[in-house]
């Protein structure tokens, strides 16, 4: 498959891996209270069935065989996580869907309202970043993994036609990417 990308709607994509300017205003607001009610209900180093439950009253629902490692059901309240992909270890893809959940409380996660392509990718950018931060709040016991850890997902183009395919039902208006066979 060829593909390459649309060099006028790339401007906003960092050289590599996560960043501070992919995170809103807003989402970083939300990030600074929560690091105060994870403190005060004591949620640090907890299971993450605790911490979705405490926080959004969200469940976790585990999943096999699926192509994601994991994703965030908006209307189920549920943040499914593929026991194939996860490893325990490390929390990233827990912390990347938990950064979806916050995005939806602040109204960001629109992923039906904007049919962007670009606006997709931003929207994952954004959460792996904030990955980075909620890793501290929560794992307070791992924070010497944390930077042995590569918060990268969605970042090269392999992950945009991926995300391209994860929303063929959806209409999407493909701005990113040219030269691609389906
Ligand atoms: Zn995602």
């Amino acid at each position: 498959m060829k593909f390459k990308l649309n060099k006028k709607n790339t401007l906003f994509l960092p050289k590599s891996h996560i960043s501070d300017d992919l995170i809103s205003k807003e989402s970083f607001k939300y990030l600074k209270s929560l690091r105060k009610v994870i403190k005060d209900k004591k949620l640090e180093n907890k299971p993450c069935e605790e911490i979705v439950g405490v926080l959004f009253d969200y469940k976790i629902k585990y999943i096999t065989g699926d192509s994601c490692g994991g994703y965030c059901d908006i209307e189920n309240k549920t943040i499914a996580l593929n026991i194939e992909h996860y490893d325990i270890d490390d929390k990233q893809r827990f912390l990347h869907e938990l950064g979806h959940t916050i995005q939806n409380e602040i109204g960001l996660f629109d992923i039906k309202e904007n049919k962007l392509l670009s606006h997709k990718v931003k929207i994952e950018q954004e959460t792996e970043s904030m990955s980075y931060y909620l890793f501290d709040m929560i794992y307070t016991k791992d924070i010497d993994k944390k930077h042995n850890l590569l918060f990268d997902s969605y970042f090269s183009i392999e992950d945009f036609v991926w995300l391209k395919n994860w929303y063929r039902h959806y209409n999407i208006e493909n701005d990113l990417i040219i030269k691609i066979n389906d």
